[in-house]
């Protein structure tokens, strides 16, 4: 029979929050593939679990994710963890979690730490639909190439950041989105955790120094009014010769748009 793979969250600054199950897992696994093999056996230490621990990185995912397959075909169990948070999520497990389900292995992520759902449900920014995106491009032409992509999106847009590249990048958002309402969380789960809630032309203003690890959530954009519709979208077909009716389900298609809300707008508009 076949083993299983588990995928199991480690702590983003918290040690408190690996979970029961997570070190229950830890312990019955036959062994632990990881991100960092120093890392995870130090977290192992702090748990007081004794285990072989294999690396299996970015570098080596494609080869190292081979071993470990040919390992669960014959039977063993393995927990895979990358360095914080979230295996897969801006982090290497990826490429190993879909050759096991191409070898038809029993996938088993456990629930635990994650830095963008902290940020995004402590940021005091619209919660009811949104965007992770990871990390923008470090090169000024191509972050701003991506964020030129995201500018129309209606929903709240979550990035990763690293703290001596934030100020630049901030700068690019404001350049490329214009002004939004902002939150930057800051050393989630851990002493000094820190939620700066403010818009991106004063924290552009402040260049003020970031420490720690950081999570920006953002705003949506603005084409998408504070009712949820999209007025400003609609009115540019209107414009442009389209009938009232294919611009509002135009519009209701690219947004996702309520037609009865932007109807009810137009008409209380005029
Ligand atoms: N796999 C992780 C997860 O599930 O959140 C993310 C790993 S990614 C390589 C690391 C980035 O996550 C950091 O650069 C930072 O943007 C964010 N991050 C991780 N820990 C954090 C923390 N304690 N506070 C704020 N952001 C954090």
């Amino acid at each position: 029979m076949k083993g299983l793979l588990y995928l199991v969250p480690s702590p983003i600054g918290n040690l408190q929050e690996v979970s029961p199950r997570a070190i229950d897992v830890l312990k019955s696994v036959d062994f632990i593939a990881c991100e960092d093999t120093r890392n995870t056996s130090h977290l192992l230490s702090l748990l007081n679990i004794n285990k072989k621990c294999i690396s299996c990185h970015e570098h080596n995912e494609a080869s190292s994710s081979e071993g470990i397959i040919s390992q669960i075909l014959e039977g063993k169990s393995v927990a895979y963890l990358s360095d914080a948070g979230y295996p897969c999520i801006s982090d290497p497990g990826y490429l190993l979690t879909l050759k096991s389900i191409e070898n038809d292995i029993q996938i088993v992520p456990l629930s635990g730490p994650n830095a963008f759902l902290n940020a995004l449900v402590g940021s005091g920014i619209d919660t009811s639909h949104f965007l992770f995106y990871g990390f923008l491009d470090s090169k000024t032409s191509g972050r701003e190439k991506e964020l030129e992509n995201l500018k129309d999106f209606p929903y709240t847009l979550i990035f990763y950041e690293a703290p001596h590249r934030i100020n630049d990048t901030l700068k690019s958002m404001y350049k490329v989105l214009g002004n939004r309402k902002i939150t930057i969380a800051r050393e989630l789960t851990k002493k000094f955790e820190e939620f700066i809630r403010s818009d991106l032309k004063t924290l552009v203003d402040e260049n003020r120094e970031y420490l720690g690890e950081l999570v920006i959530v953002l705003d949506k954009s603005k084409n998408c009014d504070n009712n949820g519709t999209y007025l400003s979208e609609v009115n540019k077909l209107l414009d442009a010769g389209y009938s009232v009716k294919d611009a509002i389900n135009i519009v209701s298609i690219l947004f996702g748009a309520n037609k009865n809300k932007l109807k009810r707008e137009l008409i209380n508009k005029d």
